[in-house]
């Protein structure tokens, strides 16, 4: 399996590491939405959020708090985006589970533009229901 994040962890592709520890590994994400947008990610393949077992995402989630703070305090951001894209249809393109954490400042000029839905004719409750049943 050719994936970057898998050679990242061992070693073959080069890369700015931020943290490390026995599961995780934290570095600078080679395309910037901001300076210092960092990618975390567990050492172990998994393709994405859904498939990661709950001990390793802990532990990613552990870790992003940890960078989370880090870049907060030594780039003074006045936010942050912690964003997963999971799927080819929502912007994935390296199949190895990440999180994005994205510094954000008051004056960057980066926004997302998403255009609201409106609920109507019970649709709210009637979806709610469907995902309420799944939920296991
Ligand atoms: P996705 O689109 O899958 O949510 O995010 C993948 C991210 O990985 C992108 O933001 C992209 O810039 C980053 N990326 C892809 N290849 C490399 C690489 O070789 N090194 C680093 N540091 N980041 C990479
Ligand atoms: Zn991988």
């Amino acid at each position: 399996m050719n994936c970057i994040f898998c050679d990242i962890v061992n070693g073959k592709a080069p890369s700015e590491i931020i943290f490390e520890d026995e599961h995780v590994l934290g570095f600078l994400d080679i395309r910037p939405l901001n300076y210092g947008h960092s990618l975390v990610i567990p050492k172990i393949h998994f393709e994405n959020f859904l498939d990661v077992p709950k001990s390793d995402l802990e532990s990613v989630v552990a870790a992003a708090q940890k960078i989370s703070e880090a870049i907060k305090l030594s780039m003074n951001t006045d936010g942050l985006n912690i964003v997963a894209n999971t799927g080819r249809a929502a912007g994935q393109t390296v199949f190895h589970f990440h999180f994005h954490i994205i510094p954000r400042f008051n004056s960057d000029d980066f926004h997302f533009k998403p255009v609201f839905k409106n609920y109507e004719n019970g649709l709210m409750k009637e979806l709610a229901d469907k995902i309420r049943k799944a939920v296991k």
